[in-house]
């Protein structure tokens, strides 16, 4: 057999020779001394030497680091005379044309009656495939807008800390920092405004990070970040891994330059550390995912004390999580509505007569009693949930007005309009409608929004505004001075009425910075023809600061608080 090939061979010497120069792959042949004896002409080609040049120029290549890191662990061995299988490595060789080529190397001894006659060494140019690798590698664990690594580069990079914490006393801490309201801002400035924000935050908090801190993009509008802990306690840690996180939120105040104008945000950041103490004194090892969950949890707190701030994640707040989830489910489903009541606190005038209500929904739960909105208006407010508590509120409200707009003929009633449902498409129709069925002027019902509306896009928002008022509708502008906007920007919106915010009212009669902000916020709305009204009034005090300033509406807790729409109305038909 072996014969029969040998003379085919013989035969056809020439073939094999083209065969050994045309083939597409690098051939080397080294004599058992390690020289170099021959080399194909893609050998030649990719280092270009010339065909003719001598074969010490090809011993020199023996020695450059091209091939060199393939020679120790791959050629050496076939020279010691062992029966040598195929070794392969991939390498990048910066000598070759193109430079920065990947080769798969190949190296294997011929042996002749049991001596070593040569050692060949067979190289791929393997680039492209090396290239489309690395490529999908990259794309597997970073994120293609940030350039950022992934979630699951997180997820990987905490177990490999989880792993080192086992055997070393080590501790991180992991943030989520979360931009507020960017849903907002991507639905009404468009994918590509939301995209530059994204980018340009991502930026600004690697930029506020050491070089052994991690950050990762982790969800749309979050990001993760890993600060290795020195030395002590989580405890002790924990004001210095506060003033980080502040730091980092600080970041993000300044204004984001989008589409050329000015874009104000703000963010929550989640804080946890890892490992879990308590998950390591049980002997359960915390994990990756639990760890991400503890800062979201506390994330999701810091959200709902109205974000822009920090929380860090504290034990038993594990429920939250879970909570959340279980509110969204019992608001979705079929009959939650049936739980919903109306409640009305009642808004007065300078002599204390009641001329008007704002409309408050509560939430009557099966297993957890009577819900104040702060503890479910959030979570809807995520998911179109909101619309479905919006359209019951406003029906409600346009049932009660018509129960007393014969009898009370100035009554005003006010509702709260998310900005979600009033950026909804179809809502003007279905307001429109509403109203009409009811037989119901447009002007009777007071339309409150928050500045939170003209935070993502402000044109659209402002549009919508305009084509309702055209029609009748009145709006108020809520929480006023909590906000983002100047005062100057009230003059662009259609504004029947403007509420001062509880916080100032209520600090205004012993902070003179309040004091002179109220002041102020009277005085533009004066001058802009807006009516006033002055929200959280708990005192005499402060309804007598407020009464002396100017001419508005008082609501608050001092006048009344929210009760069951069908007392109010009741009450309000015995007032004289
Ligand atoms: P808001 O629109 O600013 O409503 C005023 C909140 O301040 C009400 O809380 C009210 O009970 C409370 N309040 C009134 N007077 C005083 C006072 O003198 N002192 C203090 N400390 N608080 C006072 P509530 O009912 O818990 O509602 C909280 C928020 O939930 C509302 O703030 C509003 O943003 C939202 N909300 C309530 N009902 C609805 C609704 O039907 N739709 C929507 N979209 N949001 C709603
Ligand atoms: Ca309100
Ligand atoms: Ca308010």
């Amino acid at each position: 057999m072996l014969d029969l090939t040998r003379k085919a061979l013989g035969a056809s010497e020439a073939l094999l020779f083209a065969l050994f120069n045309q083939a597409p792959i690098s051939i080397l042949i080294l004599d058992p001394s390690g020289q170099a004896t021959d080399a194909n002409d893609s050998f030649r080609n990719a280092r270009r030497i010339e065909t003719n040049e001598s074969l010490a120029r090809l011993n020199v290549l023996r020695d450059t680091s091209c091939i060199r890191s393939g020679f120790t662990h791959l050629v050496e061995p076939a020279f010691r005379g062992r029966i040598c299988k195929e070794y392969e490595c991939s390498y990048i060789c910066t000598e070759t044309d193109p430079p920065d080529a990947v080769y798969n190397l190949t190296a294997f001894p011929v042996m002749e009656s049991g001596s070593l006659q040569s050692v060949v060494v067979l190289e791929e140019n393997v680039t492209a495939r090396f290239n489309a690798e690395k490529k999908a590698l990259h794309l597997s664990i970073f994120d293609p807008l940030t350039g950022l690594p992934n979630r699951q580069h997180l997820l990987d990079r905490i177990a490999d800390r989880l792993a080192y914490m086992e055997r070393y006393s080590a501790h991180d801490a992991l943030l989520l920092v979360n931009i507020d309201r960017f849903k907002i801002i991507n639905d009404a400035r468009g994918n590509l405004a939301g995209d530059n924000l994204i980018m340009q935050s991502g930026r600004r908090l690697r930029n506020a990070l050491r070089e052994i801190d991690f950050i990762g993009r982790t969800a749309a509008d979050e990001f993760a970040i890993l600060l290795p802990l020195e030395g002590d306690t989580p405890e002790k840690n924990g004001l210095k891994i506060l003033s980080a996180a502040e730091r980092l939120r600080q970041t993000l105040l300044k204004p984001f330059l989008i589409d050329g104008e000015n874009l104000p945000v703000t963010a929550s950041i989640g804080i946890t550390f890892f490992p879990e103490e308590s998950a390591t004194a049980t002997g359960n090892r915390d994990t990756p995912h639990y760890a991400l969950a503890r800062a979201s949890t506390a994330l999701h707190r810091a959200k709902d004390a109205g974000g822009n701030q920090c929380a860090f994640f504290e034990r038993g707040m594990g429920m939250n999580a879970k909570e959340r989830f279980t509110v969204e489910r019992e608001l979705s489903e079929e009959n939650a509505e049936d739980g919903f009541l109306l409640y009305l606190q009642p808004q007065v005038s300078r002599n204390g007569t009641v001329v008007g209500a704002e409309c408050l929904i509560r939430w009557q739960h099966p297993v957890r009693g009577l819900l104040a909105p702060g503890s479910f208006i959030p979570i809807a407010e995520d998911s179109d949930l909101i619309v479905k508590i919006g359209e019951w509120v406003l029906r409600k409200a346009c049932i009660a007005m018509t129960q007393i707009k014969d009898t009370q003929n100035n009554f005003r009633i006010s509702v709260n309009i998310s900005p979600r449902h009033f950026m909804k498409p179809g809502f003007k129709d279905w307001i429109i409608a509403l109203f009409s069925e009811h037989s119901l002027h447009p002007s009777r019902i007071m339309l409150e929004i928050t500045e939170g509306l003209f935070l993502s896009n402000t044109e659209v928002a402002i549009r919508k505004m305009n084509e309702l008022v055209d029609l009748g509708f009145v709006f108020s502008i809520d929480d006023f001075g909590t906000g983002y906007s100047s005062l100057a920007y009230l003059k662009k919106l259609p504004l029947r009425e403007l509420k001062i915010d509880k916080s100032f009212v209520q600090d205004a009669p012993d902070e003179p910075n309040d004091a002179a902000l109220v002041e102020s916020i009277i005085a533009v709305a004066q001058n802009l023809g807006l009516e006033i009204v002055a929200e959280g009034v708990e005192t005499e005090q402060q309804a007598d600061f407020l009464a002396s300033r100017g001419d508005m509406l008082y609501q608050g807790y001092f006048f009344g608080k929210p009760v069951p729409a069908a007392d109010l109305l009741s009450n309000l038909a015995t007032q004289p």
